[in-house]
């Protein structure tokens, strides 16, 4: 088996990083959205309660620990893909923003630019945006599919500038990592007990559930670089 390419990048993101305006040599944060800058997995707690079903927290990943609540039979991992599309159908517009998240990239966009790159379907794109900029999230959504690393190393190009990247899977992490070394790579989890789940990523420079944490950590390395 090959590993992924590191630099790939799904057919529908560079018509969407050409409509971007970044300025060249400032700084860019690129931030994950579910369980980053919104509450997914609370947002998924409520959905599975409405359709007779629970999450049990046993271990970090969702294929296999949703189950009914009558039998407490997991949902079969084929099904999973459909209940999940289901989800962000009827979720996406009003999951709740993570606190704290609006007022630090507020305070942070002062000394850098932020783009949000989520991965979603693109048909959700401007649902994600309305319900962001609803709380406070006003910042540009690249729709994603796949890995993050590619897509990363683009906007790291356009820009010629730090990058900070925030995101709460460790693989997104490690794509990043290997797409483009320089970054500094935030493993952040909005829920404390998925956070207690995961230790920290293997390519993250620093661990985190609260955004004042992170607003510290990114002032401090802009600091470092002199911006
Ligand atoms: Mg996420």
């Amino acid at each position: 088996m090959t590993s992924p390419d590191p630099l790939a990048l799904h057919e529908s993101v560079p018509a969407q990083l050409a409509e971007l305006r970044l300025e060249r040599g400032r700084p860019l944060i690129v931030t994950d959205c579910d369980e980053v800058l919104v509450e997914f997995l609370k947002g998924l707690e409520r959905y599975l309660e409405a359709n007779n079903l629970w999450i049990d927290l046993q271990s970090f990943a969702l294929s296999g620990n949703i189950k009914h609540r009558d039998t407490n039979e997991p949902v079969p991992p084929k099904e999973m893909p459909a209940l999940l599309e289901r989800f962000f159908d009827t979720e996406t517009h009003r999951l709740d923003a993570v606190e704290g998240a609006a007022d630090a990239l507020a305070e942070l966009s002062k000394r850098a630019q932020v783009v949000v790159l989520s991965n979603l379907p693109l048909t959700q794109r401007r649902t994600r945006i309305d319900n962001l900029s609803a709380q406070g999230l006003d910042y540009p959504v690249i729709a994603n599919q796949g890995l993050k690393g590619g897509p990363v190393r683009k906007l790291a190009e356009l820009v010629e500038a730090p990058v900070f990247f925030l995101d709460d899977l460790p693989p997104n992490i490690s794509s990043v990592a290997e797409a483009y070394e320089p970054s500094h790579r935030i493993h952040f989890i909005a829920d404390e007990r998925l956070a207690k789940l995961l230790g920290p990523a293997k390519d993250s420079h620093f661990h985190t559930t609260d955004w004042n944490a992170a607003k510290a950590f990114i002032e401090e390395k802009l600091a470092a670089e002199g911006f």
